[in-house]
């Protein structure tokens, strides 16, 4: 915990050391960045047969761009300053569970919307998070081109890095619009993957605890 408390600080140090010229440049950067992304829309819109001229499309690369950079900006986030001060010590040594998380995601093989609900729990080990933080950690890998294994895995170490909690579970299920729209066409499957770690792997009774309260009925 110590450590962690140092580490944040010394992050918020260097944020602060940037100052303005580091801000400006930085500033110039992303708006290098999104004036090229425009264009390339553009391209796409022309590819794809469209006349990116037209009245109804002629602020679409920009809005693209825009959304882009919000569907993506998990790339921008980490875990540490999502999380912040908000570990706290604490016995409590019993299960601790949020359930349905909303989620937003894009597969990486279509860069099509995924989305549904995660639900996360951890024993704790003499620390507790904010339980605001774990859909904020969600967040930070969500917010990135995925696969749902990878992200249900990354959600899982990123709470065992911050709390080293006795153990983790994580399980999420999506519906991937690349599966409902196109190809198969799918349209009421939904794609079901879990992470354990610690106690949630080893312990058959953790693990059916875990998996009954996270599959269990919804009121
Ligand atoms: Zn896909």
């Amino acid at each position: 915990m110590p450590n962690m408390t140092a580490d944040i600080a010394a992050l918020h140090a260097a944020r602060k050391a940037t100052g303005p010229d580091a801000c400006e440049a930085e500033a110039g950067k992303s708006s290098d960045r999104m004036v090229e992304f425009e264009n390339l829309v553009r391209k796409e819109l022309e590819l794809i047969g469209e006349d990116p001229s037209r009245e109804g499309l002629v602020k679409t690369p920009e809005r693209v761009a825009k959304a882009m950079a919000w569907l993506t900006r998990g790339y921008e986030l980490d875990v540490a300053e999502v999380v912040g001060d908000a570990v706290f010590e604490e016995e409590h040594e019993s299960m601790v569970m949020v359930r349905d998380i909303e989620l937003y995601s894009m597969c990486e093989h279509h860069m099509l919307p995924f989305f549904g609900k995660a639900h996360i729990a951890y024993i704790p080990q003499g620390r507790i998070v904010g339980l605001s933080k774990l859909p904020r950690i969600v967040e930070v890998f969500a917010r990135r081109l995925q696969v749902q294994e990878r992200l249900t895995e990354q959600i899982a170490q990123a709470i065992q890095d911050v709390l080293q909690p006795e153990g983790v579970g994580v399980v999420i299920e999506c519906e991937h619009l690349c599966m409902m729209m196109r190809g198969v066409e799918k349209q009421n499957s939904r794609t079901i993957t879990s992470a354990l770690k610690g106690s949630f792997k080893t312990d058959p009774a953790t693990r059916d605890e875990f998996l009954r309260l996270a599959h269990g009925p919804r009121r």
